[in-house]
């Protein structure tokens, strides 16, 4: 066997540490849920890999989480009967090699000013959270691949760690903490299992605390909604989606046809793709009869609301699918397809009964919708009326939705209009809008280049073209009598005679120079032919090409 060794953290891990051993929280027992979590999720992996792999060791262990402490040493020590780990994956999980979490989690406790350690699951970094409790942390594991040898892992968690081999381990994994001597609360029973009960009561294996088991397992997606408490789903909200906070969101549903499923599904209060965390993974699984097929399963919702967590179980399901014919099974493409549309007509229910709700959730992760309503053929159409833009008749800092923004269309108007700037100010000093203003008719503003994409990929709403206001023909209703006196200012011949002038001018910078009744303060405006990008969407081109 190897001998041990000592090794460094790498630095991003170890200035992670530092924080997380010398500040000074207010929720350290989180630590207890990082841990118990990570022993759910070895279980879980363990029994997976027990449906194909026969060479196991250990092979009949029953499935379980076990808790000790000891008051007297102010001790505590947490062990499964999981996957464990080998030697080679103790280095790579625990501490060498780069977890983009632990750049991205540094970062998030430096923007958010106090030294929000909670988050720390969310970020793949939730181990070191010991740390926060423990003077000394010892893993002790044995994979259960057979021929694994047992394997120790030590720590103060300042600079290094020592690893080496470990004697008589059964599979699985037992973690020791030697508590810090302000951490003694952790050594004690009663603490601890009011700690577990609060955020671990949902673990899907027993956990057995100094003998006695503690938490409820069941699978509440499967129960009546009516006999349900906010409590309860909150609770299992915050076990599934490793969250701290109340979900935003609930949608609770059963349905029989075209398949019999239960879904549970939440939307978080946070969307962690906005602290540079990466593109999330999906947070949903599959069940069938209460049984976990996968976890966060791949395919079981299209990618644009992988924000959404929870849970689906269909009894339809043949319980031995494999992972891989579970990705394009046609009943996994029928469950999907329910459970979007469901999803879909819930956040529409939603905005129409509470806006401001709904406000406060486009703000968060409309930037998931635009992605579907631009590159998600097949629900782009639906996921049209949830937009949201800001708009010429919209006050400042409100939004309108396409619905709002139809169902005012003046008289004799045929297309639907947005131009894009960076903010109100910009747009509103440009010359595009005169037209508009002077006719009365709405124009949406459009923000981010993305919405520029978003609405030329949809090209239509309920039959009207969406038309980016910068293009050469728009085609709008004959102007007031107001505006005709206006034009009288010029005789053709002159006009003429100055566009050939101008175009000669500008030479190849431009296409053409051509007379518009446009314009009303302005003396020109730049445009698009027809048809061509808009020229936010020739920004983000140029960009690209450089
Ligand atoms: P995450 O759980 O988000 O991956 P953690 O920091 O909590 O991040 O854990 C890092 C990795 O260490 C896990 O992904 C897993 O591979 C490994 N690990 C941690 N605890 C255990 C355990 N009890 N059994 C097996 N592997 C574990
Ligand atoms: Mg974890």
């Amino acid at each position: 066997a190897k001998q041990r060794e000592t090794r460094e953290f790498q630095a991003e891990v170890r200035q992670m540490l530092d924080i997380v051993i010398n500040s000074l929280y207010t929720d350290r027992e989180i630590f207890l849920r990082e841990l118990v979590s990570n022993s759910a999720d070895a279980l879980e992996k363990f029994r997976y890999r027990s449906i194909t792999d026969k060479d196991i060791i250990d092979a009949d262990l029953p499935l379980e989480i076990t808790i000790e402490v000891n008051d007297k040493e102010k001790m505590l020590t947490i062990s499964d009967t999981g996957i464990g780990m080998t030697r080679e994956e103790l280095v790579e999980n625990l501490g060498t090699i780069a977890h983009s979490g632990s750049r991205a989690f540094l970062r998030h406790l430096g923007e958010a000013g106090k030294h929000d350690v909670n988050l720390i699951g969310q970020f793949g970094v939730g181990f070191y959270s010991a740390f926060m409790v423990a003077k000394r942390v010892r893993v002790l594991t044995r994979s259960y691949k057979p021929g694994a040898e047992g394997c120790e892992w030590v720590s103060d968690g300042v600079g290094s760690y020592s690893i080496g081999p470990a004697e008589g381990l059964q599979r699985g994994t037992k973690i020791v903490l030697e508590l810090k001597d302000n951490a003694g609360e952790f050594a004690s029973t009663d603490n601890v299992k009011r700690i577990i009960k609060r955020y671990s009561n949902f673990v899907p294996f027993p956990i057995i605390l100094n003998g006695e088991k503690v938490n409820t397992i069941q699978a509440i997606w499967t129960r009546n909604k009516n006999e349900i408490k906010d409590e309860e789903y909150t609770e299992f909200y915050k076990f599934i989606a490793n969250a701290y906070d109340e979900p935003l969101y609930r949608l609770h549903f059963s349905a029989d046809a075209p398949l019999a499923i239960n879904a549970l599904l939440f939307v978080p209060q946070e969307n962690f793709e906005r602290f540079g965390f990466g593109k999330m993974e999906p947070g949903v699984s599959l069940y069938c009869r209460k049984v976990m097929l996968q976890q966060n399963a791949e395919g079981l919702l299209p990618e644009w609301l992988r924000f959404v967590k929870g849970v689906v179980d269909s009894e339809d399901l043949p319980i031995n699918i494999s992972r891989e014919t579970m990705q394009d099974s046609a009943l996994v493409a029928k469950l999907r397809k329910v459970i979007t549309g469901r999803f879909i007509k819930f956040l529409g229910e939603q905005a129409k009964s509470d806006p401001d709700k709904y406000a406060q959730f486009w703000k968060k992760f409309g930037i998931f919708l635009k992605e579907g309503a631009a590159a998600d053929y097949t629900y782009n159409k639906d996921i049209a009326p949830l937009l949201r833009f800001e708009s010429s008749k919209s006050e400042p800092g409100k939004l309108v939705s396409l619905d709002d923004y139809t169902g005012r269309m003046q008289d004799g108007q045929k297309n639907i209009y947005y131009i894009n700037g960076p903010n109100r100010e910009f747009i509103e000093a440009g010359p595009y809008l005169e037209a508009f203003k002077l006719r009365d008719i709405e124009v949406l503003y459009t923000h981010e280049p993305v919405d520029d994409f978003v609405l030329s990929n949809l090209a239509e709403y309920q039959g009207k073209k969406l038309v980016s206001a910068d293009q050469a023909e728009l085609d709008l209703p004959e102007p007031s009598e107001d505006e005709k006196q206006r034009e009288e200012g010029m005789d053709s011949l002159e006009l003429r005679n100055l566009t050939a002038w101008m175009k000669q001018t500008l030479g190849d910078r431009v296409n053409e120079v051509r007379e518009s009744k446009r314009l009303v303060e302005s003396p020109a405006l730049l445009i698009n032919l027809d048809g061509a990008m808009t020229s936010s969407m020739q920004r983000v081109m140029q960009m690209l090409n450089k």
